[in-house]
């Protein structure tokens, strides 16, 4: 399971180059060299990869639950026992440190596939009773072909995220991972292979947004699409989809406010803080980056927050002790400091960071930035509206409820909000007028794969997770039978 020079598109069970012959070059982005070249792969290739995947669908999708359930658990146990090789591949692709690719984006990644495989065992539908009448039955039937698109951010993890439950309801796919980060969904292909998984049943294509997954999405052929990335891209996709009536999943940016009360548990709140600030680079949609602190607390808040920031280790993430590894190209550290900028025009001072990390030896040419922290912006400026995805966090004091729930929601976007408080009315109360859709009370990123996750407003179209996503992998099919 080694990550290789040249990748291969996975085409009906097979790896193969792209029709074009053309490559992207891929970057290491803690040493700022090219380490590798993934296909840079055009509509000829998706109409390949979609014809195998229209031609394995009759099979998968009658295979029945248990064929399907043990090539999944198949999948999952390669993954695992090659836990390593893949969180290497996935520090070297993105930049994060390996801890993280160790404890969460791998284990995630066969978690994912295990969820789904059992899920499907229990997903149960409906039966309506017309008294004397009729009795109604619900089919749930797979679609056929879907598309599964996602971002750099969390590689491996977001793309099983979607082909687990698509696979799980007997769909066939064709799934695009960032061209950015590809190596895993690489391995991913090689571990298909070994698993069994029957050929055209998956289909991995690399290359770039705008033509191999824009022909995923224009594919007359795929009737589904879920994506994850950006809201200007799934603006686009949205556009392209909806006329051709495609069931459509569209999981966006976020700008998620973190609420702290002053009667919180300080430390517990301290740490998650941290963590949610500033862990993968600051790169998770659901990292709170608008920090609202009520005001008794607020000068406590901000001296021990800034303390603490500056201890973070910045450097190399193949270092078990690294807290931030580099971000993940050049050009996205590039539009990260010029929001530093932005905002020091809007009149925020920078308290910590807001410049590039120096690395030395063999990370003296990384993306590296430090971790940083402004304050002094009003709720309604662009720094605090616009999605920055890195690790800068701004801190604002608000005196009431009322007031943060209005700066909360200001925002276009309502993926995920944390509040910390140890008054449980207020954080129901709070809870239910925030515009997000995931609210984590005295906690942040603690997931049950059985709850539905999405966001609203500009965040999103639909919920993905647990049975809202294996519903939406499937059709509907109301039958009624009338009583003779
Ligand atoms: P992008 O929207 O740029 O890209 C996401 C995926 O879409 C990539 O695979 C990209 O390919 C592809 N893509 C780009 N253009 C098109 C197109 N026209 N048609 C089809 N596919 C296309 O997002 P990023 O990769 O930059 O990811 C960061 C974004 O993702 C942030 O906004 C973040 O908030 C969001 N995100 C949301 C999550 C959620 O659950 N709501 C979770 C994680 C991230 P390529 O990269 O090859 O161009």
């Amino acid at each position: 399971m080694k990550p290789e020079k040249y990748l291969k598109n996975y085409i009906n069970g097979q790896l193969v180059p792209p029709i074009s012959g053309q490559s992207i070059t891929l970057y290491n982005p803690a040493i700022g060299e090219v380490y590798a070249y993934a296909p840079d792969s055009t509509q000829k290739d998706v109409n390949e990869a979609v014809e195998a995947a229209e031609a394995a669908f009759p099979k998968w999708s009658k295979i029945g639950i248990k064929t399907r359930f043990r090539l999944m658990m198949r999948l999952a146990d390669i993954i695992e026992q090659y836990l390593e090789e893949f969180a290497q591949a996935e520090t070297t692709d993105t930049g994060k440190p390996i801890t993280l690719s160790r404890t969460i984006d791998i284990p995630r990644s066969h978690s994912n596939l295990r969820f789904f495989a059992t899920a499907i065992a229990h997903f149960s539908s409906e039966a309506h009773q017309m008294e004397n009448q009729a009795i109604n039955y619900t089919l749930r039937q797979p679609i056929g072909v879907v598309g599964c698109i996602s971002p750099w951010n969390l590689p491996l993890y977001l793309f099983t995220w979607k082909i687990a439950p698509a696979l799980a309801a007997g769909n066939c796919v064709v799934a695009k991972p960032s061209e950015i980060t590809p190596m895993t969904a690489f391995l991913l292909s090689k571990a298909c292979i070994e698993a069994g998984i029957p050929p055209g049943v998956l289909n991995i294509i690399h290359g770039y947004g705008p033509i191999a997954g824009q022909a995923i999405i224009e594919h007359p052929k795929v009737k589904a699409i879920s994506f994850t990335g950006g809201t200007n891209t799934g603006r686009k996709i949205a556009a392209i989809a909806a006329p051709m009536f495609k069931k459509l999943s569209l999981e966006l940016g976020g700008k998620n406010p973190n609420i702290i009360f002053a009667d919180c548990d300080f430390e517990e709140m301290m740490a998650t803080t941290l963590n949610s600030s500033f862990a993968n680079q600051g790169q998770i949609c659901l990292c709170g980056s608008r920090i609202f602190v009520e005001e008794p607390l607020y000068e406590r808040f901000k001296a021990e927050f800034v303390k603490r920031t500056r201890m973070l280790k910045v450097g190399d993430p193949t270092s078990a002790i690294t807290n931030l590894g580099a971000v993940v190209s050049d050009l996205h550290r590039e539009k990260i400091l010029s929001y530093v900028e932005l905002a020091k025009k809007e009149g925020g001072k920078v308290l910590c960071g807001g410049e590039i990390a120096e690395v030395g030896g063999k990370n003296a040419k990384g993306y590296f930035l430090k971790p940083t922290i402004i304050e002094g912006l009003a709720h309604d400026c662009r720094t605090n509206q616009e999605e920055i995805f890195g690790p800068v966090v701004t801190i604002m004091p608000f005196k009431t409820e009322e007031e943060v729930l209005m700066y909360a929601n200001s925002v276009e976007y309502g993926l995920s909000t944390t509040i910390w408080t140890n008054h449980i009315s207020r954080a129901n109360r709070m809870a239910e007028q925030i515009h997000a859709g995931v609210v984590w009370v005295n906690c942040w990123l603690l997931r049950d794969l059985r709850t539905p996750f999405g966001g609203m407003k500009s965040s999103g179209v639909g919920r993905e997770g647990g049975l809202e996503a294996l519903r939406f992998f499937t059709e509907a099919k109301n039958v009624c039978v009338k009583y003779m």
